[in-house]
């Protein structure tokens, strides 16, 4: 497979990106980690005179955390630098865990969690612990910023809001309240080479009383987009957590999901496995939010 020729800018600054991006308008494609984009120019799935690499810009691989304002995670930061980061690690486990088992060492250290979401595949492995987070990506144009919760962001497999000219600057993750817990779990043939078949990622706190609140669950590579299950959210919310409650909000999780059969799985498969990941990824984010360990 040979690779096409194109011109790569390396823009210093996201203002110079910008600029480089409405001068080549119509030839012109963002480069991250390239682990997505260089295949799908190399198998012609896309073409691009020009690329615009995010790898030189001051500041994009940033990754910060403050107890009042959450997590900051720049567009250039690297999938294995997100999970290694202490802050990371620690209020944000199901998103440490994420990026430390999908794809290789190699994959991880070129491509980034932006590049995981603008890509927008439905097995993004990073989407569903984002979802799970309430996370809202930064979207930057030459006339200002906007800022889109994660589940208005993805469109469809391979599409996003993304205007053509706008470059994703950052992930924003609200700092999680104590008592909280998380988790992902994901299945694949193949281990952490192959893409997840199934992908579950849960958030949970727990109140005074002990009754669940903020519950999130959000499931990858089972529908068009990575997708939440409020139907699920909806029956945990408030209550107290008994295993038949918990049973229920993960059968209801796969009413969230419209799985298709591909060579990773059958849709039946995926519909069994929803249900048993959900269950499994409850059961670990109330054993964090009652103080076990993560
Ligand atoms: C062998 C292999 C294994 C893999 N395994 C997994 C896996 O297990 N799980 C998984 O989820 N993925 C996997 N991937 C896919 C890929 O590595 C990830 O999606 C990666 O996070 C992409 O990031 P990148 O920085 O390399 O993006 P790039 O390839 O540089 O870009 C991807 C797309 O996003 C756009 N883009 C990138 N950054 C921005 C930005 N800041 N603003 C706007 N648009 C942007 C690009 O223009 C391009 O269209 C694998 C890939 C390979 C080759």
């Amino acid at each position: 497979m040979a690779t096409p020729h194109f011109k790569v800018h390396q823009p210093a600054s996201l203002e110079e990106a910008l600029d480089l991006l409405g001068r080549h308008r119509a030839s012109v494609k963002l480069l991250a980690g390239g682990t997505d984009l260089v295949l799908k120019l190399r198998a012609g799935a896309v073409s691009a005179a020009d690329l615009v690499s995010l790898n030189r810009v001051a500041g994009l691989n940033r990754i910060n955390y403050q107890d009042e304002d959450g997590l900051i995670i720049g567009a250039g930061a690297h999938i294995s630098d997100v999970a290694e980061h202490p802050a990371v690690r620690q209020h944000y486990p199901a998103l440490a865990h994420a990026c430390s088992v999908m794809a290789t060492t190699q994959i991880r250290n070129m491509g980034t969690v932006a590049g995981n979401l603008a890509n927008a595949a439905p097995s993004a492995d990073t989407a569903a612990p984002l979802l799970a987070y309430r996370a809202s990506v930064v979207l930057v144009e030459r006339g200002g910023r906007r800022q889109v919760r994660l589940e208005e962001f993805f469109k469809g497999p391979g599409l996003t809001v993304l205007e053509p000219m706008e470059i994703l600057e950052a992930i924003r993750v609200p700092a999680p309240p104590r008592r909280a817990g998380s988790c992902y779990l994901r299945l694949s043939a193949r281990s952490q080479v192959d893409i997840a078949a199934v992908g579950v990622a849960g958030f949970l706190a727990l109140d005074m009383q002990g009754a669940m609140m903020g519950v999130r669950l959000a499931c990858a590579s089972v529908a068009p987009t990575p997708v939440r299950c409020p139907e699920a959210e909806a029956l945990l919310e408030g209550q107290e957590p008994e295993p038949q409650l918990l049973a229920r909000a993960a059968a209801a999780c796969v009413r969230a999901a419209r799985p298709i059969d591909d060579v990773r799985a059958s849709a039946n498969y995926r519909r069994a496995m929803v249900q048993v990941l959900a269950g499994r990824v409850l059961e670990q984010c109330l054993n964090q939010a009652q103080g076990g360990a993560q």
